[in-house]
């Protein structure tokens, strides 16, 4: 984004407001940022997972959190986020990938879960993030592909949710002041027809502090993920500011991305970026999920097969794949 010029707010007021990525600095403060839009995106893949409502929530703030880091990244790879807990969610996993031809950002997500421990959870009022992970962990990788090392960053998962565990692995793995507001909900329209109907929508907004010589903080050498004395009045000031946004203010489709980073900001100079798209993708094919069952072995393909049939379906986008037991036997021992 830094090889592209800043354009005036005022020009892409008009731009469309949904699953998208808008990039913006903040001169004034030393502040660079993103925020996130994901409508019919994340409305198709909650809707086509049918969660209870608390982990649909979840998810839609993990699909944004995941576009929003995973779109920051400087170079190629998969971004993945995943959470493992002790809760009736015991798994939360998305990522994304940025195509090279097109520049449109890849987003996938699905969540794992104890349907008995999470009804009791619901019915008893136990609908936090919190409450729903449990004590548990968050992973994030970055995978570059075959030859290039596999990084990856875990921290604990604690009371604030997934925003808290996200300020901690900037903090601690790469020394960035960061912040972060995430949303999801499912958000009541009537259309002109007087059709009236539920959809997902899910939004994000980060601030970073960058450095006085252009880059993050995290580039130089400093003890703690804080920036200098001299500049934390304006870093308090923007994480202040940050603050003030309503769940409302990220979720809204009225509400363009460009609008929004206006109200907050306008004062301070902010300017934004050309935004990028983000869609739904899953890289899923019969291949790869074949070549996965055929790592179980013969033993496990016979025990999965009904009458010779083996089903497998992606969790990430519910495809249903068929195969012949003989078929995935083929060549094993
Ligand atoms: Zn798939």
């Amino acid at each position: 984004m830094s090889e592209m010029e800043p354009r005036s707010l005022t020009d892409l007021f008009a731009s469309h407001p949904d699953d998208l990525v808008q990039p913006f600095q903040i001169e004034g403060l030393g502040i660079r940022g993103r925020v996130i839009r994901l409508g019919p995106l994340v409305d198709k893949v909650l809707t086509r997972h049918n969660y209870p409502e608390p982990v649909s929530r979840m998810l839609g703030e993990a699909l944004a959190l995941t576009a929003m880091i995973g779109s920051a990244l400087k170079f190629k790879g998969r971004f993945t986020l995943q959470t493992n807990g002790k809760g009736p969610v015991s798994m939360l996993v998305a990522d994304f990938w940025t195509a090279e031809d097109n520049g449109v950002g890849h987003l996938r997500g699905y969540a794992l879960m104890d349907d008995e421990r999470l009804a009791e959870s619901i019915a008893a009022g136990r609908v936090s993030t919190a409450d729903l992970l449990g004590e548990g962990h968050l992973a994030m990788t970055i995978d570059q592909g075959a030859d290039m090392e596999r990084y990856q960053g875990i921290v604990e998962l604690g009371a604030g949710g997934l925003s808290a565990a996200a300020h901690e692995y900037f903090a601690s793995s790469e020394q960035i002041a960061t912040r972060i507001r995430l949303a999801a909900g499912p958000l009541f329209q009537r259309e002109a027809d007087g059709h009236a109907g539920t959809t997902w929508r899910a939004g994000a907004i980060m601030i970073q502090h960058i450095a006085r010589d252009g880059g993050l903080t995290g580039h130089r050498e400093t003890e703690d993920a804080k920036p200098p004395t001299d500049e934390e009045e304006n870093w308090n000031r923007a994480s202040i500011l940050l603050g003030t946004v309503e769940d409302h203010e990220l979720l809204d489709p009225a509400l363009a991305s460009t609008r929004l980073l206006y109200r907050l900001f306008h004062e301070d100079g902010v300017r934004v970026y050309d935004p990028s798209d983000v869609a739904f993708g899953c890289h899923c094919s019969r291949e790869r999920m074949g070549s996965v069952i055929r790592s179980f072995g013969v033993e496990e393909i016979d025990d999965m097969a009904e009458d010779g049939v083996i089903e497998a379906t992606c969790e990430f986008c519910s495809e249903v794949y068929l195969f012949a037991a003989d078929e995935l036997k083929e060549g094993l021992e």
